[in-house]
């Protein structure tokens, strides 16, 4: 079992690496190299300028375009979004099965333990930063109350029947529908006659499937049977090598989708400037709470995050941030961390050296059930409806907007407005009308994009913090059990890359005395 350095390995990575800082070979080869591998970072930055550039110019220059010019115009864009929707079923499913399976039980608790708590802490820090900066910057103050877009507000739900239906969501009942519905508590009124005199109104809950994948049932239920096809051994091994191999061609899928991504990227946010009708109109009114809710992103995403990485890794965070700009840049382009998670994958695997097991395992997670921009910009929003609507909060009502936006947002889809749904779980903890839900919704376009970056940034460093976590911690993952064993002697017989196998964690060169080199299988995860 050869290759020291497959395709996303570590060590591929950390080449990436050193070829990324290559200014400081000679001449222009080391220029040519560096631009090389920062080429396509830099093609995605290029398409989010030039998508703003090209989208203002549009709508200044053609400003009634007709909605089937304007469909077209955006079209590019559409396409990139289409294709990473495409591989999002078999890049969870199968990343999820693979990694689950690919860590004996204590460590797959330990380390799906140790994400869990830094999602947690991280979602929480994120709401209290918003809650802060809500109250310090006081967005909703002197506001006028905007027209109210007219938006199609889903009529709110119960706060019960909110977290009831996230555990619903989690234990589908169907796996085949999960893949493209989800279950969601809708209301019915009813008239109850007491006497001639006497109606009362009743909301009667109906349980409804709506359209939209059911990505947090689909994680568990991939999570589980990884654990039960390791738990299987030898028996089990056909079944993980199948979903390790689909993942791989996944992943090759991806990597190619990636170099359209600029272009796409670019269209994407030229076609929804084109779209606004009258977006100073709209700052006007709402620009407050746009820029809390941007500066409180800004913070959380280039100073708190780093800092939490840099005091855990001593590594330079903006050098990983770095790495990840084509997998941020996508995320601001499509307002979804689900359609960004194929790309945020391979950028941390071929550009930070976080290996496949820990990347392929807790970023589907992340991409979830972590959303820090969503709770910072739910706990900014509710303390401006408060505001527009003059009511004072109480301590007590902080502390709920707090608790319920970190729950809240982790029920949050990963999907454009995501967070704004959610949010009426909130306004309804703490009786705020929740119809004033439309004003957000008006700069959610806006919001939500910058939102949508955290939400990736923060499962990407997670990802980075159980990297440096297992590195200290190697043998804990190594330790394989008797029957794994089993299954990887089975699993060396084919051959395939040793770095596509989640069971054969590592190869490594050694030199034998006489200088010839041999492999040799060592249990770690690097
Ligand atoms: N669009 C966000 C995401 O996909 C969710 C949200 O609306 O907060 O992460």
């Amino acid at each position: 079992m050869a290759a020291e350095a497959g395709p996303g390995s570590p060590k591929r990575g950390a080449a990436n690496g050193a070829a990324a800082g290559a200014e400081a070979a000679p001449g222009g080869a080391g220029g040519r190299r560096c631009l090389r591998a920062n080429l396509l970072v830099l093609l995605t930055l290029g398409g989010v300028a030039a998508g703003a550039a090209g989208g203002l110019a549009v709508a200044r220059w053609a400003p009634r375009l007709e909605p089937p010019q304007r469909a077209a115009f955006a079209f590019p864009g559409e396409l990139l979004l289409r294709l990473l929707r495409l591989v999002i079923l078999p890049l969870v499913v199968c990343s999820l099965v693979g990694g689950a399976a690919s860590l004996d039980p204590a460590s797959l608790g330990r380390m799906g333990g140790w994400a869990l708590l830094f999602f947690l802490l991280t979602t929480l820090l994120a709401s209290a930063l918003g809650l802060g900066l809500a109250f310090a910057l006081r967005p909703g103050l002197g506001t006028a109350a905007p027209a109210a877009a007219a938006a199609r507000l889903p009529p709110p739900k119960e706060v019960l029947d909110s977290f009831l239906d996230l555990f619903r969501n989690i234990f589908p009942d169907n796996l085949v529908s999960a893949a493209f519905r989800s279950y969601s508590t809708e209301y019915e009124l009813s008239e109850n006659k007491l006497n001639e005199t006497n109606v009362t109104t009743v909301k009667e809950p109906i349980g409804r499937e709506v359209e939209g994948m059911n990505i947090l049932g689909l994680v568990v239920f991939a999570m589980v049977l990884g654990v039960a096809l390791r738990k299987m051994g030898a028996e089990g091994e056909l079944l993980i090598r199948f979903f390790n191999s689909f993942n791989e061609a996944t992943m090759i899928m991806v990597s190619w989708i990636m170099w359209y991504a600029p272009v796409g990227i670019m269209f994407l946010i030229a076609g929804k400037i084109v779209e606004m009708e009258d977006v100073g109109q709209l700052f006007a009114s709402l620009g407050k709470y746009v820029c809390c809710c941007v500066l409180g992103h800004i913070i959380h995403g280039l100073l708190v995050l780093p800092l939490i990485y840099l005091v855990i890794t001593r590594k330079n965070p903006y050098h990983f941030l770095w790495g990840i700009v084509p997998a941020l840049a996508t995320a601001f382009g499509t307002s979804s961390s689900s359609a960004t998670l194929p790309l945020m994958m391979e950028c941390v695997e071929e550009k930070n050296g976080v290996s496949k097991h820990i990347s392929r395992f807790i970023l589907p997670i992340g991409a979830t059930v972590n959303m820090d921009g969503a709770a910072l910009f739910q706990c900014v929003a509710a303390v401006f409806i408060a505001q527009l609507n003059n009511v004072p909060l109480k301590f007590i009502q902080v502390i709920t907007i707090l608790i319920t936006a970190t729950a809240s947002s982790v029920g949050a889809a990963g999907i454009p407005a995501g967070g704004v749904l959610t949010l009426a779980i909130i306004l309804e903890a703490i009786s705020l009308p929740t119809k004033d839900i439309s004003f957000i919704l008006a700069v959610d376009w806006l919001v939500d994009r910058f939102c949508t970056v955290i939400n990736v940034e923060g499962d990407a460093f997670g990802a980075g913090l159980l990297q440096c976590y297992v590195d200290h911690h190697e043998t804990g993952l190594g330790s394989l059990g008797p029957e794994l064993a089993e299954v990887k002697d089975a699993a060396s017989m084919v051959p395939v890359s040793p770095e596509a196998d989640p069971l054969i964690l590592k190869s490594v060169k050694f030199g034998d005395p006489a200088g010839n080199a041999h492999t040799c299988e060592k249990e770690s995860v690097m």
